[in-house]
């Protein structure tokens, strides 16, 4: 039996700008569902448990420079969700001392409050879309049909203008060649359980510059793990070369690089490969809104490389949604156009 499930807003993605968007629309009470096709919430702010460890292995912290995000993270740590983790990454020249935040235990923590009073259906890919002229029908890998007024894709850009295209979604040329041009680059991340404590020094985090490492964590001086449980992130070269090897293979390359800072023996380790990890080159726009289809696309591939700019895409997303689709009516709004694309080094 085929399930329908109307809504005004459809949000494909529950990563944070995903769920930021869900967030805003439900609390001034429109209507709004989300389909994720993993099985958590979060995306890139992914936390993961494996027997009695737990490990943040995509998004470590999060920055917050601008005052609308820090509204937001103000809400997270008074709910209890969200805690400081640190200001300034020893031997970090680069660092500006503004707090890095983490979720009270893992990162995924932050989406899973996001998400409280949300229908979220995780699980369920957005397989096929069609636009019907006004109006979506977005029907899922499990059968399920979405119509809904506004469709809101938060997809990396490639998986977002592959699910398009595959479907035969009409958009002008020019917006899917500019489109075209916001490139990920991809990582691939180690967790590893420990018989003792990591040589991880002080909080737990480090950012390291030698090949293939650029990163190390520990989990359980990070507080969100019981057991030792470190992470390993490689460069973007690392993982374009390695990105077909076996896990065994890149994962204990990824160890050996990281044996100075471990200080105690791998008992055993997963893999993760992260195909868009953060964008290399972003939009120029904080979001892509074309209002006579009523599809818009938002994500750190138009906010920003990180968390926040991924936040940030949502938050302006949300409020040009709101006035798109005001109660009284819809009344077309100017949309805007990228500024120039940026790189990010
Ligand atoms: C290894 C790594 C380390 C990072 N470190 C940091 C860091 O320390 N600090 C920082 O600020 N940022 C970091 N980032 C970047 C940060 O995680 C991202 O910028 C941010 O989480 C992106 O959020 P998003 O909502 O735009 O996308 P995502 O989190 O990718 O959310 C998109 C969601 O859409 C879902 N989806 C895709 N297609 C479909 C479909 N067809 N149907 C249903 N669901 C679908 C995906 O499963 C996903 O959950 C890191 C990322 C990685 C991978």
């Amino acid at each position: 039996m085929t399930h329908y499930f109307k809504t005004t807003f459809l949000v494909i993605g529950a990563g944070i700008s995903g769920l930021l968007i869900a967030r805003i629309l439900h609390d001034v009470g429109r209507s709004v569902r989300v389909l994720e096709k993993g099985r958590g919430f979060g995306g890139r702010m992914a936390t993961r448990s494996i027997d009695n460890a737990r490990f943040d292995h995509g998004a470590q912290y999060f920055t917050v420079r601008d005052p609308e995000f820090q509204t937001w993270v103000g809400r997270w740590k008074a709910a209890g969700i969200a805690r400081k983790w640190f200001n300034k990454l020893p031997g970090d020249p680069k660092a500006d001392g503004h707090p890095r935040y983490i979720g009270a235990r893992g990162i995924s923590d932050i989406a899973k409050g996001l998400s409280e009073g949300i229908q979220v259906f995780r699980e369920t890919q957005a397989k096929e879309l069609r636009w019907n002229d006004p109006g979506w029908t977005v029907r899922t890998d499990s059968g399920s049909v979405f119509p809904t007024d506004q469709l809101i894709i938060t997809a990396p850009v490639p998986q977002a203008l592959e699910l398009l295209d595959r479907c035969g979604v009409p958009l002008p040329d020019e917006d899917i060649e500019t489109l075209k041009t916001v490139r990920y680059e991809k990582a691939l991340a180690v967790m590893a359980h420990l018989n003792g404590p990591s040589a991880i020094p002080s909080f737990g985090g480090m950012k390291v510059k030698e090949s293939p490492l650029t990163w190390l964590a520990d989990n359980q001086r990070k507080g969100i793990s019981d057991v030792p449980a470190v992470t390993l992130h490689s460069d973007s070269a690392f993982a374009k070369t390695h990105w077909d090897s076996p896990d065994e293979v890149h994962g204990n390359l990824l160890i050996e690089s990281a044996k100075p800072y471990l200080g105690a023996q791998v008992t055993k380790f997963t893999c993760h490969r992260w195909g868009y990890a953060r964008p290399k080159q972003t939009y120029g726009s904080p979001f892509f809104h074309h209002s006579p289809s009523d599809l818009l696309l938002a994500g750190d591939g138009f906010g920003g490389p990180l968390v926040e700019g991924a936040a940030l895409s949502a938050i302006k997303a949300a409020g040009v949604l709101l006035h798109h689709h005001r109660k009284e009516g819809t009344d077309p709004i100017p949309r805007p156009r990228p500024r120039g694309r940026k790189t990010h080094p």
